[in-house]
């Protein structure tokens, strides 16, 4: 009888985003970066590849770049080339692209991403730098070149500066291909590189995948080009693997090719693979000289990075004693990490302060659709919230709904307290509750007091019900226990 081995299939996946930098003006002339104005109004000699026209490079694109560079821990090249990319298509005038080919400004790099509740180390090949192409547009109704009746060309975003970013083939399953470009995005819009907002093109993603041979080695790849949005990364990654499983088990093989995701249908599709097949012919650009770094302009750079999401990531686990878990979802996102920073100022314990943000402050945001920098409810009324909780003036579920009130009034959680007679029962009022629940219950309360804890919840529910919620369900315990001197 024959035996057939179960073949496993394990995925390989590489980036390469293509990424905005935030300067004021293009790569290589003064005319401004604009979005969304007027077609062509923001052109020059150089950016339309007038002949004669010569290029001065944008000394704020460079130190755009080597802070990525250094935030994504690569190596700085104190010398690097620009070189000629050369083909032939409308959105580039000069029949060249201006960008970095074997010596670019940075390698050999890496970051280190979360995925779920755990950590991975993606290695980055190396990040170079060059300039966007035009924008063709394609006039009809789809909106695509297929189907169109005419196209035109703006040449508002050609010479845009960009720098690409090459990772190692390192990221293991399409949910970690997310992962990685939003980390990597996160850590972009951190270090101030590029606002790298995907509505506006300002980054693009290119995936790569195969399915490892048997004995271990890379399979062929194939590459799912110029993904705008990470969830469809993500997706096309998923149906572009089970297409190459799908070959491989019926024995086929995977060619090399480059194709499109298509969101709508949940496939993907060949690109004519001659528009694709390039020989670039690229060769040192005669109109720049080498780009020469000093180790006092790299330093000097390096000391005006602000800390890192994963700096602060490890800095909230140490200073607050919070779960790495925790500490990520408050320092994915800036603004987050600043309004729990000013909470935990506070006379708070920082974990009970990260259980109220992560929480309950971030799923009444969701619910409204709204960033914390819209919250109306402010960091000082947070704290106060939490010192009612703490003092026994509220329950915890008293305080849930203060924070529904507060929410969406921004108004001080005492007054709602106050107004809305949610103050808990407490001191001898309380205590007479629970004697009167002790006495009605005499056969449970004498469980507990005989060291059955089990029954405990019973009797506080009584209390809770007879207060109507309107106590502390661990005060209620302490006095039960009190009583009964268990
Ligand atoms: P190419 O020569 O086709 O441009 P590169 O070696 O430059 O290929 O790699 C381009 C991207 O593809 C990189 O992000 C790299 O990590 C990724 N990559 C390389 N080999 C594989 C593979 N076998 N499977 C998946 N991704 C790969
Ligand atoms: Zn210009
Ligand atoms: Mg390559």
């Amino acid at each position: 009888m024959e035996v057939t081995e179960q073949r496993t299939y394990t995925a390989v996946i590489g980036l390469e985003f293509h990424v905005h930098l935030a300067t004021r003006t293009k790569m290589f002339c003064g005319c401004r970066v604009a979005y969304g104005d007027p077609p062509n109004t923001h052109t020059c000699p150089v950016c339309l590849g007038h002949p004669g026209a010569l290029p001065v490079t944008n000394e704020k694109a460079i130190e755009l770049g080597v802070r990525a560079g250094l935030a994504l821990n690569c190596d700085v090249a104190r010398r690097s080339v620009f070189a000629r990319k050369n083909y032939f298509y409308p959105d580039l005038p000069k029949g060249y692209q201006i960008s970095q080919y074997d010596a670019p400004i940075c390698t050999g790099g890496h970051l280190d991403v979360p995925v779920g509740e755990e950590t991975i180390r993606v290695g980055i090949t190396r990040l170079h730098l060059e300039e966007d192409a035009a924008k063709n547009v394609h006039v009809g109704t789809s909106g695509r070149m297929h189907g169109s009746v005419g196209s035109l060309v703006d040449f508002n975003r050609g010479g845009t500066p960009l720098m690409e970013i090459v990772t190692e083939p390192d990221i293991p399953s399409p949910e970690a291909a997310r992962a990685t470009a939003n980390h990597l995005k996160e850590i972009l819009r951190a270090v101030g590189v590029s606002e790298a907002d995907m509505e506006k093109g300002q980054l693009r993603c290119d995936a790569n995948v195969s399915i490892r041979n048997p004995d271990g080695s890379f399979g062929t790849k194939t590459e799912l080009k110029n993904m705008n949005s990470f969830r469809f990364v993500e997706r096309g990654l998923a149906a572009e693997l089970a297409r190459q499983r799908e070959i491989l088990e019926g024995g086929g093989r995977v060619t090399q090719t480059t194709l499109h995701y298509d969101p709508e249908t949940d496939e993907v599709h060949e690109l004519r693979s001659k528009e694709y097949a390039h020989d670039y012919r690229y060769f040192p650009e005669p109109d720049l000289l080498p780009l020469e770094l000093t180790d006092a302009w790299v330093r000097e750079v390096r000391g005006s990075l602000p800390e890192l999401p994963d700096q602060m990531r490890a800095r909230f686990v140490e200073q607050y004693s919070l779960s790495p878990y925790d500490a990520g979802v408050l320092t994915s996102d800036r603004d987050l990490a600043a309004y729990y920073e000013a909470v935990a100022a506070g006379p708070v314990d920082p974990k009970q302060a990260a259980n109220w943000i992560t929480v309950e402050l971030r799923a009444r945001l969701n619910e409204a659709g709204m960033e914390i920098s819209e919250a109306r409810v402010s960091p000082e009324r947070i704290i106060e919230l939490i010192g009612l909780v703490d003092d026994g003036t509220i329950s915890r579920a008293a305080a849930k709904d203060v924070l529904d009130r507060i929410f969406t009034s921004g108004e001080s959680p005492s007054a709602v307290v106050e107004r809305e007679g949610l103050a808990a029962m407490g001191g001898d009022e309380l205590s007479g509750v629970v004697d009167e629940v002790l006495a009605a219950n005499p056969e449970e309360a004498g469980r507990v007091r005989d060291g059955d804890q089990k029954v405990i919840g019973f009797l506080i529910g009584q209390v809770m019900k007879a207060t109507r919620g309107g106590a502390d369900g661990g005060r209620v315990r302490g006095l039960i226990l009190e009583k009964l001197g268990s």
